[in-house]
């Protein structure tokens, strides 16, 4: 992805996943003493009793759990435990530090009821606002509001329609991080619906791979340096998109979203005659015409990508500043295509 999403997003409105687990430790630790049950709701976590206990559907579920858990041995219910860390080790799952545990059958009978109590979790979400007020501090937190993973996608206003909000871990197989923040991502429907879908960002092919980690560091850049510009004058450059930096968990943000065939045939190849327009308009205004000399033309050029570098657009567009940079790099080598076609986007001013 190309943005980062702030920590603080997840940090701050995770209350029902962790009063879902919390609530969990406790049944267990309960068992493992054979300590007597409190009545609901006094086993949620004290500091969220109040939002949670008129809940119905959570109370039953969550008493549900307890039953089971009753059957099971102290053993039994510390793997359960581990599971849990372990699928909620989000960003250790997506950095390859953390290896996936898988569900053994001796406790499937209890992570069947937990998938249930984190879907439930998940569904309260929107319910308990907290699914909005995430979304309105990663929607503040960009400077373009749009898909990150795609660059492209319009994101609307908080109050508008919900965007997407992506299980980035699959729900159905990672079943107990279905209602933890720093596994759900707001994401273009585009990217959500028909590029990622089940892929299961932690393996392909059942081989075991990095991936991006949205609330993370590291972050995407796009280059189109070694484009290829032009071998006829009316011919679109043979684009050449390199991500930096080139590691696995990029290479598989590129694979998951189809990101260079989707700039290319989307963002690229339809938008590089209006970024020529703009290249013309813009030499325009600073009195550039075809009689002006290729050093003056060069230095419209760089203020043209530093101009669209510091004003990025929205949308289709937002690769501009990159588009001009490859140009301004041919241009300033000498390529004579590349002179003629910018050149040809020059007024021809007739002498009066
Ligand atoms: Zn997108």
């Amino acid at each position: 992805m190309l943005v980062n999403y702030p920590i603080s997003a997840a940090q701050d409105n995770n209350w029902v996943h962790e009063c879902i687990y919390e609530t969990i430790s406790f049944i267990f630790k309960s068992l493992n003493q054979a300590a007597a049950m409190p009545e609901w709701p006094g086993i949620l976590p004290q500091r969220h009793r109040e939002r949670l206990k008129s809940r119905t559907t959570v109370k039953a579920l969550l008493e549900r759990v307890e039953n089971i858990s009753a059957q099971l041995t102290a053993e039994q219910r510390e793997k359960t435990l581990l599971l849990i860390n372990n699928q909620n080790d989000i960003a250790g799952l997506l950095v390859g530090t953390t290896a996936p545990l898988v569900i053994e059958p001796e406790i499937k009978p209890l992570t069947d009821c937990l998938k249930l109590v984190f879907l439930e979790g998940f569904r309260l979400l929107t319910e308990t606002g907290s699914r909005d007020a995430h979304y309105k501090a990663i929607y503040d937190s960009l400077t373009v509001k749009t898909c990150p993973f795609c660059g492209y996608e319009t994101f609307e206003a908080p109050g508008q329609k919900r965007e997407d909000e992506d299980h980035y871990l699959l729900k159905d197989k990672y079943i107990t991080s279905a209602a933890n923040l720093f596994n759900l991502v707001p994401m273009g429907g585009k990217c959500n619906k028909s590029y990622k879908l089940q892929q299961d960002l932690l393996f392909k092919d059942n081989i075991r791979r990095k991936a991006l980690n949205p609330y993370g560091t590291i972050k995407a850049e796009i280059s189109l340096i070694n484009t290829t510009p032009i071998t006829l004058l009316d011919e679109k450059p043979d684009w050449n998109i390199s991500i930096s930096p080139d590691i696995e968990e990029t290479r598989t943000w590129n694979e998951v979203f189809s990101i260079e065939e989707r700039l290319k045939e989307t963002v690229l190849s339809p938008n590089f005659e209006a970024v020529l327009s703009d290249i013309g308009d813009f030499l325009r205004h600073l009195d550039l015409e075809r009689k002006s000399s290729n050093d003056q033309v060069l230095a419209g050029l760089v203020k043209f990508e530093y101009y669209k570098k510091r004003n990025p657009e929205q949308g289709l567009g937002y690769l501009k500043d990159k588009v001009a940079g490859m140009l301004r790099f041919h241009f300033e080598s000498g390529n004579p295509l590349v002179v003629a076609l910018v050149r040809n986007t020059l007024p021809q001013i007739e002498a009066a």
